[in-house]
């Protein structure tokens, strides 16, 4: 058969499959738009790999084996009571106890929170360690809210939450609006009402089972696969201009990453917008962006206070300003196509996913074009869940390791997960990674799925 031919018949089925996806799921825009970009890689690989394609394999993964959804009731500091929606999408534990972050913002929702938890399945097979794959969360925004309020919230949301969960059973952790501070309220919580101390949340502080180097993995994850992608042009960080975004966990552990490997990161951004330090963020500056973000919990506009030289542009995202490479690590479709246009005119040679989804799926087709470097999310980001499956292994061994080991065990992980997104996604001297990512993530979970018969 033809090459277009056989284009043509992967392009009806992929639309056949996403009219059955849509129908299914009405109202979920971010949800579809993670599972086409899955089902473009994976309906040809099945449709040449006829087990999967028998099974209905593909299909099976794209519901949930459950959602949980449920009333939060809590009172702010004057006594008044507020009324929340909680959630936790359990995907798929084939291969491992689901796993996967709560995310607190106001613009959560069961579309978000899926397409979240089908992401987190590919991205943590492909971590090779053994993990299902589920997200949570609220529509409970943090922003503004005093430490007893959050505390107030987090003891009603787990109230309800901590029947769901365990060490065996489901392990959440962090994400958007949900830190440190808040895994410490509702760790808490689950222990008080379970009466029981084990692993059932990860990213726990160092004194109560938390491991060395997770609040760091995400963003350090992401700059690590990047030196994997440059290696393979046999070129490295040094010396290169780099674009963020995000002022959060992941964006301050990507900037101090970059640094250290000699990059020079000049952007970062929130919801506010964005800033442009033509000179360079140092430690010291990065030092500045945290304590805006983790302590006074202000917009970034703060910055030019203590840097004036830098620039604050109000309601715009970095995308416009000439770098080497990108590392977008604040939220889902943060690149939009002419985003991505600018970025590859403007020389942007690398684009390593810190977020989850932010590049449009117009977005990707712009970078696949252009034959650029680019690093999903499930593939980039992986890092952070890795280190989470070693917290579980840690608390049930009763033991912590170095920050050495810990960063050696992550490095390896993301030089992995490079390896196999290169095994199936190498193509004509190029590398889709998309591809790489999502079949490899795809096959373990899918043979798990075929060893354990119809169900
Ligand atoms: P944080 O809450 O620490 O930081 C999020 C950052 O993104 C903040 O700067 C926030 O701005 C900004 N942001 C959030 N929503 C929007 C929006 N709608 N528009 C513009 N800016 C926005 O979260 P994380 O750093 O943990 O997470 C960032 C991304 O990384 C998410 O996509 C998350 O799913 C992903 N991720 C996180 C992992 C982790 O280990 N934490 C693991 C893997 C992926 P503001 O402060 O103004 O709200």
């Amino acid at each position: 058969m033809s090459t277009t031919t056989s284009e043509t018949r992967f392009t009806t089925h992929i639309n056949d499959f996403m009219d059955m996806v849509k129908h299914r799921s009405p109202g979920e825009p971010e949800f579809h738009q993670a599972v086409q970009e899955v089902a473009e890689s994976i309906i040809p690989f099945v449709e040449s790999n006829p087990k999967y394609k028998a099974a209905k394999i593909f299909e099976r993964m794209t519901v949930p084996d459950r959602v949980i959804m449920f009333r939060v009731v809590w009172e702010d500091d004057q006594g008044i009571p507020h009324v929340n929606l909680g959630y936790r999408v359990q995907f798929n534990n084939a291969i491992g106890p689901y796993k996967g972050g709560f995310r607190f913002h106001p613009s959560v929702t069961l579309g978000t929170l899926k397409f979240l938890g089908f992401e987190q399945v590919l991205k943590n097979s492909l971590t090779t360690l053994p993990l299902g794959g589920a997200k949570g969360g609220s529509d409970f925004d943090p922003k503004g809210r005093s430490d007893n309020e959050v505390m107030r919230f987090c003891q009603a949301f787990m109230t309800e939450m901590y029947r769901h969960i365990g060490a065996d059973v489901d392990v959440p952790a962090g994400d958007i609006g949900v830190g440190a501070r808040e895994i410490g309220y509702l760790f808490g919580q689950y222990k008080r009402i379970a009466n029981e101390f084990t692993g059932v949340l990860t990213g726990k502080g160092v004194q109560y089972g938390g491991s060395l180097i997770r609040p760091e993995a995400t963003g350090y994850g992401s700059v690590y696969f990047a030196k994997e992608m440059l290696a393979t042009q046999n070129d490295s960080i040094q010396g290169k201009t780099c674009l963020v975004s995000g002022a959060g966990n992941v964006a301050q552990y990507t900037i101090e990453k970059i640094i250290e490997l000699g990059g020079r990161p000049v952007t970062f951004s929130d919801s506010t917008g964005f800033i442009h330090d033509a000179d360079g963020i140092t430690r010291e500056k990065l030092s500045v962006i945290s304590d805006i973000k983790n302590v006074k919990r202000v917009g970034i506009a703060d910055y030019i206070k203590s840097f004036p030289n830098a620039s604050f542009y109000p309601g715009e995202r970095p995308w416009r300003i000439p770098g080497d490479l990108a590392f977008p690590s604040a939220t889902q479709n943060e690149i939009s196509g002419d985003d991505a246009r600018h970025l590859v005119m403007n020389g942007c040679r690398l684009v390593s996913e810190g977020a989850n989804m932010p590049t449009t799926l117009e977005g990707i087709e712009v970078f696949r074009q252009a034959k650029i470097l680019f690093a999903p999310g499930k593939a980039a980001n992986a890092g952070g869940v890795a280190i989470s499956g070693l917290e579980m292994t840690q608390n049930s061994m009763r033991l912590s390791w170095t920050r050495d080991e810990v960063d050696a065990k992550l490095q390896e992980i993301m030089a992995r997960i490079h390896t196999q997104c290169v095994e199936y996604g190498q193509e004509d001297g190029f590398i889709d990674y998309v591809k790489g990512a999502n079949i490899a993530g795809f096959i373990k979970v899918a043979d798990a799925l075929l060893a354990y018969g119809t169900l």
